[in-house]
């Protein structure tokens, strides 16, 4: 399994090794030292609690490569896909899929634990995307697999929901959207919303978006074409919906 090992800074090295198989180090002589020993082990890392807040303490414990890192689809992961994101008739391989751990900042400025599935091609961007994300302190509200809102997309982004992989049709139109192949990713959704407007009615998606569709307003969470959310997206080749002519999707980010 090809996994990422992120070193504390904005340092990466690929690794042919799994999360929870640490990375060879040099021999030396093991010490208990006090700071080991009073901290327990997190139990929301250990066993990967999505939307639970850890400290910066609990991290370095855990291992911080082990919170930035790109997994294969397991039985586990597979199991809360099937029928939901990953569709009867989803023509993508579970093999063309990857798994990711990652970490962001809410509002307030805590720690949380995210994940996401996405197409195994863009997988790297998006582990160096969520890390400068983390770096920089961007608030993201919640990363959680879509499945948890039955793959709704409404739902999910009514709740201000960040998801990537979901295997579906562009709303309202008979074609796949990017996120079918894994190849989109919606930020912040809520306040983020996508707006389409044609003989004179206005679609807003999701409805709870509304009061967010006029961007000369300044609220949080709000993505513009100036602000590091949408700087390293472009810096990793991505496109952004912002810039659509005839409409917008404020919160789709997405590489072809
Ligand atoms: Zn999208």
């Amino acid at each position: 399994m090809k996994i990422f090992f992120l070193c504390a800074g904005v340092f990466f090295s690929v690794l042919t090794v799994g999360c929870n198989q640490p990375a060879q180090q040099p021999q030396e002589v093991k010490t208990t030292s006090i700071k080991d020993s009073i901290i327990p082990e997190n139990q929301s890392l250990k066993h990967w609690k999505v939307y639970e807040t850890v400290t910066m303490k609990d991290i370095e414990k855990f291992g911080f490569e082990k919170c930035f890192c790109i997994e294969e689809i397991s039985d586990k992961i597979f199991s809360r896909m099937k029928g939901k994101s990953f569709a009867d008739n989803c023509t993508l391989k579970r093999e063309d899929l990857r798994y990711l751990k990652l970490l962001h900042y809410d509002l307030n400025g805590d720690i949380r634990l995210g994940e996401m599935v996405c197409n195994k091609a863009i997988a790297e961007d998006l582990i160096n995307i969520f890390h400068e994300l983390f770096v920089k302190k961007y608030p993201i509200e919640k990363i959680r697999l879509i499945d948890d809102y039955d793959a709704d997309d409404e739902k999910s982004m009514s709740d201000n929901n960040t998801s990537c992989f979901c295997f579906r049709n562009v709303s309202g139109s008979n074609s796949l959207s990017l996120h079918a192949l894994g190849k989109a990713v919606d930020i912040n959704t809520r306040y983020n919303p996508y707006i389409r407007t044609f003989s004179n009615k206005t679609v807003i998606q999701p409805a709870n978006g509304e009061p967010y569709c006029d961007r000369s307003k300044d609220f949080d969470y709000k993505i513009t074409a100036e602000d590091d959310c949408c700087k390293i997206f472009k810096k990793y080749g991505f496109l952004w919906g912002g810039e659509w002519g005839a409409y917008k999707d404020y919160q789709h980010f997405y590489k072809k």
